[in-house]
């Protein structure tokens, strides 16, 4: 009884003191938002010195103000909103009021803009995977600020950032047009301000930008708001999409909210550190203990990027508005995920759908970084009977990524060679439908494709050819079609670095042919000549496939539809054979010549096909 009085007292106490102070509002988050939207509702947050003491109304047509949160924190308050679909552009002041103490705070309803947004990505499209800060230095003035937590830049630091920005790469639209890209994914763009770290002993920046530090604003070092809706508008002009790479796990360790939690549970905390196992099998296991998942899903990624728990309502709106906000800010177009399996998956499926429910046509596609098609396909619409069901419409495939790779690598045999490649899509049927996965032979956190296949330059046009020809939605990283190579040896940077010719200074210039050597443009133009051609073939897009059983190192399959038939034989082997065609007759019936795609070529007798040592051929059956 003692001790209850003592809490009340104290609780009159911090009351008073409370009073004494002024109220402020320092942020509104979402910073704007639009009338017209599809879901009427919206959750503000609003922080400030006591900005949760004050007691909220809002006057302005349309708008209603249903509840008004307060949470641990006095200094946070949660506003919900209803928009009506009578509501007309403007401002409306938020009015929060204690005792004498009357604050206005303006808050913007803009027009929704009949701007590009929300297109998605299909298998028409081609994906180029680029690290902005490593592509091109388009603006000498933001590679560094005095004021960030991180000041350095430095070319000469693996580490360190480099300076590339967006205006940057918006003048190597171009480039990406003319190479047969249709969609650009950068690694995320918002604002990391975050100290260098030290990782395995080295100092490290964020200049890979999966530290979050402020939701709604992109980095200054990439140019900042402006910059990235300038980017998004040439691109689209110039009739590319953009791909926005989005992390709900976690966020930095210096964003701002984590300086002042509205709430303990905004975070996954736990009484020691704990980080995360990176084991996915306890998600899907049917014998798993809870603990292993809640050490899988709750463990922090690492000690500077804590996880944010999902479960929690506020934590859900801020992320899942924020996803709204981004995509009708900027135009975007798709949607990536980062780390998709360590995030709460019922969360992951409420934003999923808010997202797809505003913009029908937008695609989402995780990282679920796992090496079976059971896992793979827990993460994205499936098959099968698992008791949660994701509603996620794509994912990125793993599975055929390391598949591509050891059928490339392997001999070949019963089940290793291009057995890896044939058995990985032979397993489709666990699916709604594959061809929304987004296939890759590298990215950012892997060994590059070209040193992996020994820099191999036949097994290199084997493996894109498969890329370009297969089920799903090709993304390729940036420097593969100039033969940037390297392992992640000694660390990451080494797959990172800069595009030759993006920098000032640079002694070649690789976006140019003639900056090129003979190799390169060789790679160059094979990959600029299968990327147009399925480009212009919606065989390639949205045929069926077949394939047949690999025989004696040789895999072929087709893709087919109702007016086109195209053949993709590979030979794996180091020796010329000859391919007897009768066993695919299931396909071929009918047809009697061909046109080699890649050479311009015909082939006047398919009975027999001569393949090359180590080829994959592209051939358009003709009747
Ligand atoms: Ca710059």
């Amino acid at each position: 009884m003692k001790r209850i009085l003592f809490l009340l007292l104290s609780l009159a106490l911090a009351g008073g003191a409370v009073q004494a102070q002024t109220a402020e509002i320092k942020r509104v988050n979402p910073t704007n938002w639009w009338v017209g939207m599809k879901n009427p509702t919206l959750q503000l947050l609003v922080y400030g010195p006591n900005a949760g003491t004050l007691t909220y109304t809002v006057n302005y047509p349309g708008v209603k103000l249903v509840k008004a949160h307060t949470v641990e924190n006095p200094n946070y308050a949660f506003l919900d909103l209803t928009i009506a679909a009578s509501a007309k552009p403007g401002t409306l002041n938020l009015v929060g009021k204690r005792g004498s103490q009357t604050l206005t705070q303006p808050f913007v309803l803009k027009a929704r803009s009949r701007e590009p947004k929300g297109q998605g990505v299909t298998a028409a499209d081609f994906i180029y995977l680029a690290m902005p800060d490593r592509f091109v230095n388009g603006d000498q003035s933001n590679d560094k600020f005095a004021d960030m937590a991180d000041p350095n830049a430095d070319r000469a630091n693996p580490f360190y950032r480099h300076g590339g920005d967006l205006a940057g790469a918006s003048q190597r639209l171009d480039y990406l047009k003319d190479l047969g890209v249709t969609a650009i994914w950068f690694t995320p763009v918002l604002e990391n301000n975050q100290p260098l770290t030290n990782e395995g002993g080295v100092m490290r920046s964020a200049y890979h930008g999966y530290g979050f530090t402020d939701h709604y604003t992109v980095d200054k070092r990439l140019g900042g708001n402006d910059a990235y809706k300038a980017f998004v508008q040439r691109a689209h002009a110039a009739g590319l999409k953009v791909v926005q790479d989005a992390v709900y796990n976690h966020c930095g360790i210096n964003h701002w909210i984590l300086k002042d939690l509205p709430m303990k549970s905004w975070l996954h905390q736990w009484p020691t550190y704990t980080n995360t196992s990176y084991k996915y099998q306890p998600i899907t296991d049917p014998h798993g203990a809870e603990s292993d998942r809640r050490v899988t899903l709750d463990g922090w990624f690492v000690p500077f990027l804590p996880d944010l728990n999902q479960s929690n309502p506020y934590v859900a709106n801020f992320l899942i508005q924020h996803a709204l906000w981004s995509v009708e800010n900027f135009g975007i177009d798709a949607w990536r995920i980062d780390t998709y399996m360590y995030n709460d998956q019922p969360f992951m499926n409420r934003c999923n759908a808010a997202l797809m429910n505003e913009y029908p046509a937008i695609h989402i596609f995780g990282e679920s970084w796992v090496n079976n098609v059971v896992d793979q396909a827990y993460y994205t619409r499936n098959t099968i009977n698992f008791p949660f069901k994701s509603n996620q419409p794509g994912g990125l495939d793993f599975v055929v990524y390391s598949a591509m790779l050891d059928a490339l690598k392997q001999k070949f045999s019963w089940d290793d060679g291009v057995n890896r490649f044939y058995q990985a899509l032979a397993q489709d049927a666990v699916y709604v439908d594959p061809t929304k996965l987004v296939t890759f032979l590298d990215n950012h956190d892997t060994d590059r494709y070209l040193s992996v296949i020994g820099e191999d330059l036949d097994k290199y046009k084997i493996g894109l050819t498969w890329l370009l020809t297969t089920r799903g939605i090709p993304s390729m990283y940036y420097g593969t079609e100039i033969l940037m190579k390297n392992f992640k040896d000694p660390s990451d940077a080494e797959v990172r670095r800069d595009f030759p010719g993006g920098f000032p200074g640079d002694k070649e210039n690789k976006f140019e042919a003639a900056g090129r050597n003979d190799r390169e443009n060789n790679a160059f133009q094979f990959v600029r000549k299968l990327a147009t051609y399925r480009r212009d073939n919606p065989v390639l897009h949205t045929g069926k496939l077949m394939q047949f059983l690999p025989q004696e190192g040789t895999y072929v399959y087709f893709r087919y539809d109702g007016s086109k038939t195209v053949m993709v034989a590979t030979n794996t082997n180091d020796k010329e054979i000859v391919l007897d065609t009768a066993r695919f007759a299931e396909r071929m019936t009918g047809f009697s010549s061909a046109r080699n795609v890649l050479t311009d070529t015909s082939i006047g007798d398919l009975k027999a096909i001569k393949l090359p040592a180590k080829t994959a051929l592209v051939l358009e059956l003709k009747k």
